[in-house]
């Protein structure tokens, strides 16, 4: 694949994603997909969608899993509620996964991705060992369908993802960069995390926001928008990914559901900003 082909977040049935047609319509080659609901992860819906991709010429470049009981309501609701971390989900939610990397395979696509909640802070203890654990039986299952798990940041700074990777002891163990999340958790500056963690990047999102009051970082969340309105700073953020040899799919995440027309707007607009960004900077 060309370096830098223009993605979008997509949805098979759930979540926040575009449908295929929107990808479609302006000619975007590559999807990042919300895997849909357990009583849809079939066969059938697989061989269904990936024909509609193949139609489109449209290639699946990474699936997401995501959680019932999942909340991004506020920071602390976040904390409480997201990926494998809230100890009362964590074995089920890991065997939900597992699915999703199954599904995933069925799909034709090599890797996963997810938010695995915040990494409880103490490496010493219990919760944050039990992480491992079930993070490393995890992507065991994830290599055995050839694939690799890419973790979304914004939830931990540069340095805590990084101890985190490297106490899992895993070799099948990446990061999806997430830039507007750094700035919408209060987690770090972008750009120098994107430098700290640059070679373990393997897919990204483009996402821009603004940060919330100094004061309030990392309490309150700042907000979502459009790409190239925001704080990331937009061609920064791609002569970055040059810098760290970053050469695969930009996938354009903007995540207004509740107004579909806005959402294509501002993902033809993205489109455009990062295609006319890529040709002088590539
Ligand atoms: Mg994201």
């Amino acid at each position: 694949m060309p370096p830098w082909q223009i993605g979008v977040f997509a949805s098979v049935d759930a979540g926040l994603g575009v449908h295929l047609d929107v990808a479609k319509e302006l000619g975007i080659p590559t999807v990042q997909v919300h895997s849909p609901h357990a009583e849809t992860r079939t066969q059938a819906v697989a061989d269904k969608f990936l024909a509609q991709c193949k139609a489109a010429g449209i290639t699946i470049t990474c699936v997401f899993g995501g959680f019932e009981g999942e909340s991004y309501a506020d920071i602390p609701t976040t904390t409480a509620t997201v990926g494998l971390v809230p100890e009362a989900t964590r074995a089920a939610r890991a065997q939900e996964m597992k699915e999703i990397s199954d599904f995933t395979k069925l799909l034709g696509c090599d890797a996963v991705g997810m938010h695995i909640g915040f990494v409880p802070s103490d490496r010493e203890s219990a919760s944050y060992k039990g992480l491992l654990e079930v993070t490393r039986d995890l992507l065991d299952h994830v290599a055995k369908n050839g694939q690799r798990l890419h973790l979304e940041t914004g939830q931990e700074t540069a340095e805590h993802l990084l101890e985190f990777i490297h106490d899992v002891q895993r070799q099948n163990l990446f990061i999806n960069f997430d830039p507007a999340n750094m700035i919408l958790y209060g987690t770090g500056n972008p750009i120098e995390t994107l430098k700290k963690i640059g070679h373990l990047v393997r897919s990204v999102h483009c996402k821009d926001a603004k940060w919330a009051a100094e004061a309030k970082r990392g309490a309150e969340w700042g907000s979502e928008v459009a790409l190239g309105e925001g704080d990331v700073g937009m061609e920064t953020y791609l002569r970055t990914l040059k810098e760290i040899g970053y050469t695969g799919p930009l996938t354009i995440e903007r995540e207004i559901a509740h107004d579909r027309e806005r959402q294509r707007r501002d993902i033809g607009t993205a489109a455009a900003l990062l295609q006319r960004l890529r040709a002088q900077i590539l």
